[in-house]
């Protein structure tokens, strides 16, 4: 099986506010042709698009190809789960939704400290066991974006199962918060084949310092920056598949031909990727992968992600009373009526959601500071 998955977390959307409102056309368009060039693993999950995904999914290939020419993964959302009576209604709605009789791959969607009440309190591990038992699930897993100390003692108590989904990229994979590397190494002790996400952190790592892209390019001119992510986790002995979030078809068109010419990273690549990450983490200012988890616990209705990446993209500037960035944030915060980062009451509600251990309400501070200035006409605020 060829590693790369068509992750479908960031389908593309119609509306860009609007999280439902998939763009139903591009999505077949994407399928098509990862269905074309030889690809046959789609990811999707519970809550992605507020279930349009697995919606998306259907419409773009259930309904369109035979069920023995592709492959789904789908998750149990143990974050939503607060009762034993939620498991059968979730599980039938998902076979509704994504209109397949079983799932080739089903994982316990992100086992960590915020959704224990999901496995400890309700025996969703067992509930999901005798789906596989029914045929209803081929292989069994989990997500995780907690540390690798937790991820032991999870695969210790569940033995059974089959394989791992882990946070992985370049960036991530020494840093402290995140875990990647010790993460992996967990998995491989334990055997377990590891699924790939966030190889490009959200698509942070497709936009990177000019100084990081030049080391890039002036060791191989032709190899973009995503490529050169891409094949950093597709290298690793262990890795069985690697999803990536493409939000257009050309997207999907560049990670197609990167996994079609792949070739693992060589010692000198390496040595440069430690380079580029160097440079990054000097130019990082917040670690957010935009993974939406936040957003509803936030009781001021601050669109978090949205606010950190124009927080990250401001701070690899140089600093200019008027820059792009601050006009963006202006535009998001006067006209968009929702919260803003001065609005942030630090309730801390937001930081028991965050896979990557943000100090949210303190960098909201900061935020504030740089964007809700006098020049921006936020002085009577
Ligand atoms: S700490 Fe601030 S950002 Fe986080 S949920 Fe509370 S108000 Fe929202
Ligand atoms: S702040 Fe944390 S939870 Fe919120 S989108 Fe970023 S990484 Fe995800």
């Amino acid at each position: 099986m060829k590693k790369l998955a068509f992750g479908m977390m960031r389908l593309p959307l119609i509306d860009e506010n609007d999280e439902a409102s998939v763009d139903y056309n591009q999505v077949n368009d994407m399928a098509d042709l990862f269905m074309e060039r030889g690809f046959t693993f789609f990811d999707t999950a519970y809550p992605y698009h507020e279930g349009n995904c697995e919606v998306a999914f259907r419409k773009a290939v259930v309904e369109r190809y035979p069920r023995d020419s592709y492959i789904i993964a789908d998750k149990l959302p143990l974050f939503s789960i607060k009762s034993e009576d939620q498991l059968e209604p979730i599980f039938a709605e998902q076979l509704e939704r994504t209109g397949v009789e079983y799932f080739d791959y089903y994982l316990m969607h992100n086992v960590s400290g915020f959704s224990e009440p999901g496995f400890l309190d309700v025996d969703s591990f067992a509930f999901a066991n005798k789906k596989k038992e029914e045929g209803k699930i081929k292989h069994l897993g989990l997500s995780t974006h907690a540390n690798a100390e937790y991820l032991d003692s999870i695969l210790t108590m569940h033995p059974e199962m089959e394989f791992v989904l882990l946070q992985i990229n370049y960036l991530d994979w020494e840093n402290e918060g995140v875990e990647s590397r010790k993460c992996y190494e967990v998995a491989c002790k334990h055997n377990k084949p590891v699924m790939v996400m966030e190889p490009l952190k959200g698509g942070f790592l497709a936009d990177i310092p000019p100084e990081a892209e030049k080391l890039m390019k002036d060791y191989n001119p032709d190899a973009s920056v995503i490529s050169w992510a891409l094949r950093f986790v597709a290298s690793l002995d262990n890795v069985c598949m690697v999803l990536t979030g493409a939000s257009s078809l050309e997207q999907l068109k560049e990670n197609i031909e990167d996994f079609e010419n792949f070739k693992p990273l060589n010692d000198e690549e390496y040595e440069i990727l430690n380079k580029v990450a160097d440079i990054i983490q000097s130019n990082i200012t917040v670690d957010c992968t935009k993974c939406k988890y936040c957003l509803d616990a936030c009781t001021e209705e601050i669109n978090i992600p949205k606010v950190f990446d124009l927080y990250n993209s401001e701070k690899i500037l140089d600093p200019a009373p008027w820059t792009p960035i601050g006009n963006a944030y202006l535009n998001y915060s006067k006209l968009s009526g929702v919260g803003i980062a001065s609005d942030c009451s630090e309730c801390g509600m937001c930081v028991e959601e965050c896979p990557q251990h943000i100090d949210i309400p303190e960098v909201m501070k900061d935020v504030a500071k740089t964007f809700e200035t006098e020049y921006y006409g936020f002085v009577d605020k």
